[in-house]
């Protein structure tokens, strides 16, 4: 069977470039960075490469990238590391309730012990207000962390607004730019953010490798303690053929943002008219234009997401109901909850996030499978809705 894959906000594959450099580092180059020797530096140069080439591609210094195992490890170390630094006495911390677990769990930690977590709302598209995150500012505030673009629905923060108002207050800002980085353009700089944490295997690197931009005159705490490795900030013998292939990824992106947003856009929006104008009674979760490129979240009346995806995904068609990370949980989507979606659109969600694979012929034999897979379903639910009703637009 030909299979589909339009899962890439839970994971890429490897670009074959990325592979390709770092092969020489499972193979041949095994040095540990830190050694003084020939071997050493050999390695410790593939590093220093992959440093710059992840700065470069976020406006960052290198001295500024330090590598993790990942987004989720970046975050932890963002927000319990700022917070442990920083927080003498401020004890207030921002966020939002459409965060990732990563972001919501670190809050969580941090609420049991003793912080008070403010979770700013969102709107019926899943965007948090600056006006919003003004008014919610105390003189106990030490962190705002706001995603700049959501896992789900793809929904881009106003996050150069947001980071403005904290910085009039003097404050911290984090961003989980996992989802963003290498699917729209970024820049620090311009972004105004301290902390930035970022994923390789969202943009077609290897998993298990990650890093958290540190604003230059920003401490924050180590989460890991042993030798000196990333300047003391994150010990532990480095993943060097990981790193390298994070580099290679974010050389990539640099070069190929461009051209494959923009592809990726006409066919998710192929994929959107499709659906809209096919099959009745289906709605679209996230914000209409200012969302990633390649994601799309639709809702099927009367359908539950997880029969749908099994159902898909028996016809080759790989997809997601809610996030990944939530996947098999029972209960609503807590972004599309946060988004003021009803629990029985919100069950009958489905997630489509495109990549460099995807084709015109997928999101055609995707479309076809969907007319198919819903009417079945339909017939079978006993939630079954008049077939004449229209489609929305807009989440909400
Ligand atoms: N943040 C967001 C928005 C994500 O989508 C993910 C992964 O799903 C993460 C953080 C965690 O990243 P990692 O899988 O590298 O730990």
């Amino acid at each position: 069977m030909s299979r589909i894959y339009l899962d890439h906000n839970a994971t890429t594959p490897v670009h074959p470039a990325v592979l390709e450099e770092m092969l020489p580092y499972l193979r041949d180059v095994f040095g540990n960075p830190s050694s003084i020797h020939w071997f050493g530096q050999e390695a410790r140069q593939a590093v220093d490469r992959a440093r710059q080439r992840v700065a470069d591609l976020i406006g960052a210094e290198p001295k500024e990238i330090v590598f993790t195992s990942g987004g989720t490890e970046a975050i932890n170390y963002a927000l319990r590391g700022a917070v442990e630094q920083y927080a003498e006495n401020s004890r207030q911390i921002i966020t939002s309730p459409i965060e990732h677990q990563a972001v919501l769990n670190s809050c969580g930690y941090l609420e049991d012990r003793g912080f008070q977590v403010t979770r700013l709302p969102v709107d019926e598209y899943g965007a948090v207000s600056p006006e919003s995150a003004a008014d919610a500012i105390t003189g106990d505030t030490v962190l705002i962390t706001v995603m700049l673009a959501n896992n789900e629905v793809g929904t881009i923060q106003p996050l150069t607004e947001i980071a403005g108002v904290a910085k009039e207050r003097d404050l911290l800002v984090h961003t989980d730019a996992v989802q963003a980085v290498g699917k729209i353009p970024l820049n620090v700089q311009q972004l105004g953010v301290d902390l930035l944490s970022l994923s390789g295997h969202k943009f077609y690197g290897p998993k298990g490798i990650g890093a958290l931009y540190i604003r230059r005159g920003v401490n924050v705490a180590p989460l890991i303690y042993g030798g000196h490795q990333e300047r003391r900030r994150r010990a532990g013998t480095e993943n060097v053929p990981a790193i390298v292939g994070l580099g290679k990824a974010c050389e990539l992106a640099g070069e190929e943002l461009e051209d494959s947003a923009a592809r990726v856009a006409a066919l998710r929006d192929r994929l959107e008219e499709g659906i809209l104008s096919q099959i009745p009674q289906t709605q679209l979760n996230g914000h209409p234009e200012n969302r990633l490129p390649n994601t799309l979240n639709m809702s099927f009346s009367s359908v539950e997401g997880e029969s749908l995806l099994m159902n898909l995904d028996l016809l080759g068609i790989a997809v997601s109901a809610g996030s990944a990370c939530a996947a098999g949980a029972a209960e609503p989507s807590h972004v599309l909850t946060a988004m003021g979606i009803d629990p029985e659109q919100s069950q009958g969600s489905i997630r489509f996030s495109l990549g460099r694979g995807t084709t015109e012929a997928d999101v055609d034999a995707t479309v076809k499978a969907l007319v198919e897979v819903v009417g079945k379903l339909r017939e079978l639910s006993p939630l079954s809705a008049d077939p004449d009703a229209g489609n929305q637009r807009s989440g909400g």
